[in-house]
């Protein structure tokens, strides 16, 4: 899995905290920003957020190059509705080589490695042959099965990465799109270490919102999200037919 941050707003905070002063203030929006200092800044967005007035970070917008991921994990990614994305077609590319993700539990159990790696390789050979014998790329594609590697272009504001985080840095997430949100809330926090501090799975700021499903693990959520840099998670094989 790489992924990089493409884009982002210019002093992200900044421009939160300048939009949100507008609201109460009656002086220009220059002379804001002008009596903005550092301390104003952090002050002003802990109250925002603490307040729930979620709506000014909506103007910090975040944008990540994203590759070597599954297309299990895009089909989840692409249900947060309040995002923009652009993802490599199967219609438009024929590929060459079938790249796959190989879930971990997987790549550990000897028995089923070897099997699960000889069906991509069937398939792998399928695909080519339907290519081969005229078939459009978009039909020979329902060959390809949800672990093919893919690479998508993400754009979220602040408002909906705090959402994401909750959903997706939570245990209860599936462990890919999980390393995904792990690696972008690592692209995001030193940019705007107010905007997301505290943010994580929904315990780490708050009560579990899993019910009996809990994980039950919040003190160790707490401590590993809570700390300024979050470990690097172990990468999943990708293999290439
Ligand atoms: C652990 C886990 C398991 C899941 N399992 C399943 C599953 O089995 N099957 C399945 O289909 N999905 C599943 N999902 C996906 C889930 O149902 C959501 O589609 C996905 O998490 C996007 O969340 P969202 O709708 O809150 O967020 P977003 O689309 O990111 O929207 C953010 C927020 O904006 C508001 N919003 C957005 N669009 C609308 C709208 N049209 N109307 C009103 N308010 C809106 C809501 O407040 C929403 O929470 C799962 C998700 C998780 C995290």
């Amino acid at each position: 899995m790489r992924v990089t941050l493409l884009h982002h707003t210019h002093d992200p905070e900044r421009i939160v905290a300048q939009a949100a002063k507008l609201c109460y203030s009656p002086s220009t929006i220059e002379a804001i920003g002008e009596r903005l200092s550092p301390e104003t800044v952090r002050d002003f967005i802990e109250r925002l957020i603490s307040l729930g007035h979620f709506s000014a970070l909506e103007h910090a917008v975040f944008g990540f190059g994203i590759e070597g991921v599954s297309r299990a994990l895009t089909h989840q990614l692409v249900r947060h509705r309040l995002a923009s994305y652009s993802q490599q077609s199967q219609r438009y590319v024929r590929f060459q080589h079938l790249e796959y993700v190989v879930p971990p539990s997987i790549q550990a159990h000897s028995g089923l490695a070897a099997e699960y790696q000889q069906t991509m390789d069937k398939l792998a050979a399928l695909y080519q042959t339907c290519l081969e014998q005229g078939i459009a790329a978009e039909d020979a594609r329902y060959l390809l099965p949800n672990a093919c590697e893919t690479k998508i272009v993400v754009t979220m504001n602040a408002r909906e990465l705090r959402h994401f985080f909750q959903l997706r840095c939570c245990q209860r997430a599936q462990w890919e799109i999980r390393l995904l949100a792990d690696a972008m809330l690592q692209c995001v926090r030193p940019l705007a270490p107010n905007v997301f501090a505290g943010t994580g799975p929904a315990c780490v700021s708050g009560a579990c919102s899993e019910g009996s499903m809990s994980c039950g693990r919040q003190r160790a959520m707490r401590e590993k999200y809570r700390g300024r840099a979050l470990p690097i998670p172990e990468e999943p094989a990708i293999a290439k037919h």
